[in-house]
């Protein structure tokens, strides 16, 4: 007796997503879920398409656990650098930050000219809403969203450094329930960024016992990542601890020389916390380079209060700036390595090094980038090399570290593409497959492949993705084992990865043959009850 499925893939090499042996199987497909797993389904099997496979491998799709292409989703819904990496479903709202939370009011003056500038009108209210928007506009792969901390206290606070009261908190409350109520899938903080930073304990645990109860996780960009690692560390696992939540450390890694090596110990600070009982995971991206605002890399906090507006004040008063000076002299004596990513009034210094911007602009170094920092009203994105290859192989040593691009899906095509981006946002599933897989053998690929699908799924409580099983959404890879490997880099990030030769998300093919289809499958996860 013969089935039908609409795709049969057949004589693969199965990795499941378990951290199980590969094993010779074939998969079929029917509408949006896998069918049958088994040697041999030809005999049983009609197939609207087959698929020979052979020396490929068949894997669950990628979960991108850690990013923040919130916007990018509305602004190109096909997402080609991420599903050009075999990522099926992105987690946004990171950081803190959730564009779902925003709305338009004054607090969101400045984002809603950004999004703006993209062709995006904050016409949403919650993430509800927003999570329409996303799906009324189709979207290549699936997107769940975490309720960003920032963004919440933001808009009820502004930027005020004092703690919410009563009355405020009870506000901040009903939003972040309210985002449960919508489908978020955890809560998320970006203490090193203002004004989510100017949070204590106790505001934390207040909004986390919130996310608790909803079944939700903790996702933390912890207050620093260099000097005070391990106390910020042991912050995240203060809130694990009091508010009896999951914890996900974000894009672990330790910046500057003068720190390397610290990771060691918060890696066994976290193995005491889950020897303890807490349930506490991290991710990584395979770089030794990070981006965000070049004001936050430099800048002293109180320089960076009161939002962009305040910054550009300060620089352009001679006194205040001179004292920032002083500080970034005594903080960052490599600071003129750090390279500019994203200018978007001065394009034409993307890539350079902040020391190659001096001498363009017959400044210094510092002033140069202080004057950018001006006539870019504040927004600069910077890549900073202040991480050591060692630590990020002994992060992705750690059996609970996933795999999280912390990027944004970009495209080689239109608006997105004269970012001067972080080439994470095209290479780290396939860079961590090809260099630290099959190059320098720092994990099997099975093992691999479950940090990048049903570790992260379990994080999130899916049910039905991360795994290659029947039942399960029909979220699929099929690569080259030999051939994956990163192309993007940070002089040519827009590059798409090498080795991914289909893709599906939902039961459909988004990536065939290499070439992305005009399918958009995707659809916006909403957290189970
Ligand atoms: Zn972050």
């Amino acid at each position: 007796m013969t089935s039908y499925c609409d795709y049969l893939f057949t004589g693969g090499q199965l990795i499941d997503g378990s951290g199980e042996d590969a094993r010779f199987a074939d998969v079929a497909i029917k509408g949006e879920k896998i069918v049958a797993i088994g040697i041999g389904l030809s005999q049983s099997y009609v197939a609207g398409t087959t698929f020979d496979i052979t020396g490929s491998v068949i894997s669950p799709g990628f979960i991108d656990l850690h990013t923040h292409s919130d916007l990018t989703a509305l602004i190109n819904p096909r997402m080609e650098s991420s599903i050009h990496q075999g990522v099926t479903t992105e987690m946004v709202g990171n950081c803190g930050m959730s564009v779902g939370l925003m709305r338009s009011s004054p607090q969101f003056e400045v984002e809603r000219r950004f999004t703006e500038r993209a062709g995006v009108n904050i016409d949403w209210a919650d993430i509800g809403s927003f999570a329409r928007r996303v799906e009324a506009s189709g979207i290549a792969i699936n997107i769940a969203t975490l309720a960003g901390h920032g963004t919440i206290r933001k808009d009820v606070l502004g930027f005020s450094e004092l703690a919410p009261d009563t009355s405020e908190l009870s506000k901040m409350s009903a939003r972040l329930a309210r985002a449960f109520d919508d489908g978020a899938f955890g809560l998320s903080s970006g203490l090193e960024y203002l004004p989510g930073g100017y949070a204590k304990l106790d505001e934390l645990c207040a909004l986390a016992d919130i996310a608790k109860a909803a079944g939700g996780f903790y996702a933390t960009h912890i207050r620093d990542e260099r000097d005070h690692l391990i106390a910020s560390v042991e912050e995240a696992l203060a809130v694990g601890r009091r508010s009896n939540i999951p914890v996900q450390l974000s894009h672990h890694k330790v910046e500057r020389r003068r720190n390397w090596g610290t990771v060691k110990k918060t890696l066994a600070m976290m193995r005491e916390a889950r020897e303890a009982g807490m349930d506490v995971s991290t991710d990584q991206y395979p770089y030794t380079a990070f981006m965000t605002g070049l004001s936050v890399i430099l800048l002293p906090s109180w320089a960076q209060a009161g939002g962009f507006e305040a910054v550009v004040e300060r620089l352009k008063d001679p006194v205040s700036r001179e004292k920032i000076v002083e500080y970034i002299v005594e903080d960052n004596p490599d600071f003129d390595q750090i390279r500019i990513g994203i200018a978007r009034n001065r394009r034409e210094v993307q890539g350079l090094t902040l020391s190659a911007l001096g001498r363009l602009d017959g400044v210094s170094a510092l002033n140069a980038a202080l004057d950018l920092l001006i006539v870019e009203n504040g927004t600069v994105l910077a890549a900073y090399f202040a991480m050591s290859e060692d630590d990020v192989e002994e992060i992705m040593r750690d059996p609970f570290t996933m795999i999280g691009s912390d990027g944004v899906a970009a495209s080689p095509t239109g608006m997105l593409s004269e970012d001067n981006t972080h080439p994470r946002s095209y290479g780290t599933f396939p860079r961590v497959l090809g260099e630290y897989v099959r190059r320098r053998g720092v994990l099997r690929i099975e093992e691999a492949i479950r940090r990048m699908t049903s570790l992260p799924a379990s994080r999130m409580r899916l049910r039905d993705r991360g795994l290659v099983e029947v039942d399960y959404f029909a979220d699929l890879v099929i690569f080259k084992p030999d051939e994956i490997a990163d192309v993007a880099t940070f002089d040519e990030p827009h590059q798409f990865a090498a080795g991914i030769q289909h893709v599906l998300v939902n039961g459909s093919l988004a990536i065939k043959d290499g070439i992305q289809t005009e399918s958009l499958p995707g659809k916006f996860l909403l957290r189970a009850a």
